[in-house]
């Protein structure tokens, strides 16, 4: 069986073609804002735009034609109601066309989904941090559950809105990162509240101190402390679950300090660690195939209201019947 999946939830358009061997093709296509964050219908024209050359790339990719594909899957949620659209109408299309099933994926778990797939790991923790989510999922009686999360901004927002006062454009991170490796030690703000972690705070205290201090030293501090953070909230998650396998993901895992940071706490408790290759890290089409085709073969049965954009569907709304 060969699946489609259509992945629109925010700058990136990808397409993955995956079936249950193979990954087939995995092409992606995302919009960089000239100046500022993510403009929506900015981003939704940039999709519109790309949608059938990314397809074509991907068919060729995968030496498939069209008619091949057996299910078509899609990012239904969460995500920014304009792109949504543009992939949930180019999903419903290729659907009709070729009479074949529609699947609707939560874009979080795609991430979850991919990274056991593709590393191997089986029952993970996870830590999922991107430009708009930062997540600690498990899964537990059903469902994958969030055990932690940001309560405000998403860590990769964070970093890249840091970058912005900083006047590093988007996205900031990469730059951050090389920066940081020579810089010194600033005392900033520690917020870890319960479970959950926030950064607004640190960021007008970042802001703040960019006229007084050396950026290389912020940048440093800023990695120190808030990597900690959330790896502090993983360790905890892994010891309440006891569970003993670690997968970080989504673009900011990427940073060789966080994966440096997760891996030291992994090994002082015993745990694995793992990080899928960045082309399944970052938003792309393949994880939305990968878990289509596992809600496909589990018997999900899906309602009209389920093939609509759902912008704020959490984590834990989605029954877990592959598991
Ligand atoms: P995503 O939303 O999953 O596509 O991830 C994009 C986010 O990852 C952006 O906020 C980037 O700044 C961030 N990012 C990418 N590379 C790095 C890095 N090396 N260090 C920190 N953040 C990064
Ligand atoms: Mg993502």
């Amino acid at each position: 069986m060969i699946c489609l999946g259509i992945e629109s939830t925010a700058h990136t358009f990808g397409i993955g073609i995956v079936t249950h061997d193979k990954i087939l093709a995995n092409v992606r296509d995302s919009y960089a804002p000239k100046e500022g964050g993510i403009h929506p219908r900015e981003a939704s024209e940039h999709h519109a735009s790309v949608c059938d050359s990314v397809l074509k790339q991907a068919l060729k990719k995968a030496k498939i034609s069209l008619e091949q594909v057996d299910l078509v899957a899609f990012s239904n949620a969460p995500g920014i109601a304009h792109m949504l659209r543009v992939g949930a109408v180019f999903a419903r299309t290729l659907s009709k066309v070729l009479k074949v099933p529609l699947v609707p994926v939560n874009h979080c778990i795609a991430h979850v989904e991919i990274g056991r797939r593709t590393v191997g790991c089986k029952d993970p923790v996870t830590l999922y941090v991107s430009g708009a989510n930062t997540q600690i999922i498990a899964y537990q009686g059903g469902l994958y559950r969030i055990f932690a999360e940001t309560l405000d901004m998403g860590v990769g927002n964070f970093i890249d809105t840091f970058a912005r006062y900083a006047g590093i454009p988007f996205p900031g991170g990469p730059v951050i990162e090389k920066l940081a490796k020579k810089g010194k030690y600033v005392e900033l703000p520690y917020s870890v509240k319960g479970m959950d972690v926030s950064f607004t705070g640190i960021l007008t205290n970042l802001r703040n101190k960019l006229k007084t201090h050396r950026l290389e030293d912020l940048c440093y501090s800023m990695q120190e402390h808030v990597f900690a953070m959330l790896v502090e909230v993983s360790e905890r998650a892994l010891a309440h679950m006891q569970k003993n396998e670690l997968l970080l993901t989504g673009g900011v895992a990427s940073n060789s300090r966080l994966r440096e940071m997760c891996k030291v706490m992994c090994k002082d408790r015993g745990a694995k660690f793992y990080v899928p290759k960045k082309e399944y890290c970052v938003d792309n089409g393949a994880m939305i195939a990968v878990l289509g085709l596992l809600m496909h073969d589990s018997g999900a049965k899906f309602k009209k209201k389920d093939y609509c954009i759902n912008q704020r569907q959490r984590t834990d709304e989605v029954k877990v019947l592959w598991r």
